[in-house]
């Protein structure tokens, strides 16, 4: 075979494959790929045929948008074609775009709408008279499934328009299911032993075309539109930002966070903002669009092919990946449970390889039914660690080997399921789901306790991590967390790949974390059920470490928001005489176990000046600066050199210019939020 009919080979095999791909994914709503995985199929043939133009088809997956209609629905044509969108996964591809566009308008400047690419699906929606008369899906782009009775659920889309309207016109937007109404869903799901939607997207779509509008009704569907199809009106806006606002007084919803950038650096710093936030929104976004905001200028770039020119998705970096599950392994956590995890076969998501992820216990792999040899969809959600969604079944051999906790963990003799690290029986609390070991001095609990102990959350000693944790523990240099305390420089030279400086800078960090605040200290402790948020509760109710540990059951129960489960798990904790003897260690080491009576001076904010511009989504701009000032940190109206930090919230003013040329710091809201949790008590 020579090489030309080897790249034909490969453009037949590839568009085979992303057809059948495009048909689980817009007809079935059940893909087996991840979005990730699918681009890149298609960017390749997408060159392939580029550079071989010879072999391109017109019906090749690049020359086409979604699918044909599936029977069963009536078929609504498309006045206008619905378009699918260029997408820009870098920098340099957004870029790119750009400066396209700009020569096409012969260089005049332009300003741009920045929108959210929320991921659901898209619908055209016509009104007649002030009446919703049509409403479809986008299917190829030229006709959709008229589903109408089903879109009439969604409470969000009016039924009918003001007079003023339009006589006949055509709005277009994205059905979503909010990422809530996602988790319930497929938890319905599980229950029930149905498959599993991937993401929100295939749930929205798959709660939309149903035949039975009833049960597209008991699904929180919501609508946002973004873009005005057709209208029989021809004194209608100038500009997408325009029309917009125009549709939001006829009674549409449009998304509150869309902005305007003046310039493609304004459109990267949403860009980046979102693709940092977007674990905070109720939606799932997989990119942002940036639309050019003159319609003039929209009809004069027109569309390539299937996709405008005058508008363009910039990716945000992938979370979703699908792989295979190599076996299930079992780990003892700090608090003795026993927890499944799987061990997948690397892949790359959004720039991290995987390797692992969590199961969380027995009961959630029986109800996804994630089997042993599984193909399954992954999801990485920030720094989180990386979950299991679910199964694909329909890539199943009948290989696979269902999950048996108890089977796993039989102990050599086979006599009793024992824990894995340290031999002992567990056992299962009743109305429990995890199991627990039953040895509090099981060394993968200590290996645990001292990493939760040093974690940035609690004592923030940075250096001692899980590697070092075993090392200490392996070396028997420590025995529990409080042993950290009395390490020297010349024992932690002594563990393996530890120079003098990381045995310095541990050190360093040990000895700060002295006068960590004493929220920070009962949470380090580590006690059942008590998160960060608990133990802030504790450490506002109590003066110091012993007035906790000996309160009775009935103060703890007084306090609102702490419960039965609670008061027991602080009750057990502080009645174990290990647990009083790491106290008294901490106490002879010098820590502070009692709250800190601060003066102004010595305040965490005191000296440091902070200015707000824009909305935040906290809280409001005058609640921020109450956090501020009791923090002893100060506010001003106005950016001067002094000026310590700018926090930038929601559309920020000229204080943001005014700070870059003074070179002043911003704090986006996530690292505002953070620093005042690092500085509260
Ligand atoms: P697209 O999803 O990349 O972009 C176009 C769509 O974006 C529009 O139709 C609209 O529904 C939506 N959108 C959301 N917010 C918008 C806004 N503010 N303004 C305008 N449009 C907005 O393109 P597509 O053609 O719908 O789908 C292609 C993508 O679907 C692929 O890149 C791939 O990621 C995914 N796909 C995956 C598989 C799979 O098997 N996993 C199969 C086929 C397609």
């Amino acid at each position: 075979m020579n090489n030309l009919d080897k790249v034909k080979e490969r453009i037949e095999k590839l568009c085979a494959e992303l057809n059948r791909h495009n048909h689980l994914y817009y007809i079935l709503d059940s893909p087996e790929v991840s979005d990730a995985e699918y681009d890149e199929l298609i960017r390749e043939l997408r060159l392939l045929e580029e550079k071989h133009p010879q072999f391109s088809t017109p019906d090749s997956p690049t020359q086409r948008v979604g699918a044909t209609p599936v029977e069963g629905f009536s078929v609504v044509e498309h006045p206008y074609p619905l378009l699918s969108l260029a997408n820009a996964f870098s920098q340099d591809e957004l870029s790119a775009w750009y400066n396209r566009v700009s020569r096409l308008v012969g260089g005049q400047k332009f300003t741009m709408a920045c929108e959210h690419k929320i991921d659901g699906l898209a619908v055209a929606l016509t009104y007649f008279n002030g009446q919703l008369a049509t409403g479809a899906t986008r299917g190829d782009g030229f006709c959709g499934e008229n589903i109408i009775q089903n879109l009439r659920t969604i409470r969000s889309i009016p039924l009918s328009v003001p007079k003023e309207a339009p006589s006949c016109f055509e709005v277009r937007g994205e059905v979503f299911l909010p990422k809530t109404g996602f988790h319930k869903l497929n938890e319905e799901r599980a229950a029930e032993g149905l498959p599993l939607f991937a993401n929100p997207r295939n749930a929205a779509a798959g709660s939309v075309r149903q035949f039975n509008p009833s049960i597209t009704a008991k699904r929180p569907l919501d609508i946002y539109i973004y873009g005005l199809g057709w209208s029989e009106d021809e004194t209608l806006p100038k500009t997408h930002w325009e029309t917009m606002s125009y549709l939001k007084s006829l009674g549409f919803k449009i998304n509150p966070e869309n902005t305007l950038a003046k310039s493609i650096e304004e459109a990267e710093d949403f860009y980046r903002t979102w693709a940092e936030r977007r674990a905070s929104l109720p939606y799932e976004a997989d990119g942002i669009v940036i639309k050019v905001d003159l319609l003039a200028f929209q009809e004069r770039l027109g569309a390539a092919g299937h996709e405008p020119r005058w508008a363009i998705a910039y990716k945000f970096p992938a979370v979703q990946a699908t792989t295979r599950l190599r076996e299930i392994r079992v780990s003892v956590g700090r608090t003795g449970t026993i927890n499944p995890y799987a061990v997948l076969e690397p892949v790359a998501v959004g720039g991290v390889t995987i390797r692992q992820a969590t199961l969380h216990n027995e009961d959630n792999v029986r109800r996804k039914d994630i089997r042993e040899g599984d193909w399954v969809y992954i999801q990485r959600a920030g720094g989180v660690i990386p979950e299991i969604i679910g199964p694909i079944k329909s890539r199943r051999t009948g290989e696979e080997k269902e999950f048996n906790l108890l089977e796993k963990l039989f102990d050599k003799d086979k006599r009793h399921p024992a824990c894995p690290a340290c031999g002992a029986e567990i056992f299962r609390p009743e109305a429990e789901v995890m199991y627990y070991c039953s040895n509090a001095s099981c060394p993968a609990q200590v290996k645990g306790l001292i990493e939760h102990f040093a974690s940035r959350s609690a004592m923030d000693i940075r250096g001692i991590g899980e590697s070092q944790s075993t090392l200490l523990l392996k070396e028997r240099l420590v025995k529990d967390a409080a042993d950290l305390y009395y390490l020297t420089k010349e024992q932690l030279i002594q563990l393996e790949r530890m120079g003098e400086k990381s045995a310095g800078n541990i050190i360093k960090a040990i000895e700060r974390s002295r006068n960590r605040p004493l929220a920070r200290v009962i949470y380090a402790l580590g006690v059942r059920h008590i998160g960060e948020e608990m133990a802030r509760t504790l450490a506002e109710h109590f003066n110091s470490l012993d007035e906790m540990a000996n309160a009775t059951k009935e103060k703890l129960m007084s306090i609102p928001s702490i419960g039965p489960k609670i008061t027991e798990s602080v009750t057990t904790f502080f009645r174990q005489e290990e647990n009083r003897h790491i106290l008294e260690k901490l106490r002879r080491a010098g820590i502070k176990l009692e709250k800190k009576e601060m003066q102004a001076e010595a305040l965490p904010l005191a000296g440091q000046e902070f200015i707000i511009t824009g909305r935040l989504k906290a809280f409001s701009r005058e609640e921020g600066e109450a956090k501020i000032r009791t923090l002893g940190g100060t506010t001003k109206d106005n950016i001067t050199r002094q000026t310590t930090y700018l926090v930038v919230g929601e559309e920020p003013g000229a204080k943001l210019t005014r700070a870059q040329t003074l070179g002043i710091k911003q704090l986006s809201e996530t690292e505002f939020l953070r620093l005042l949790e690092d500085k509260t008590q």
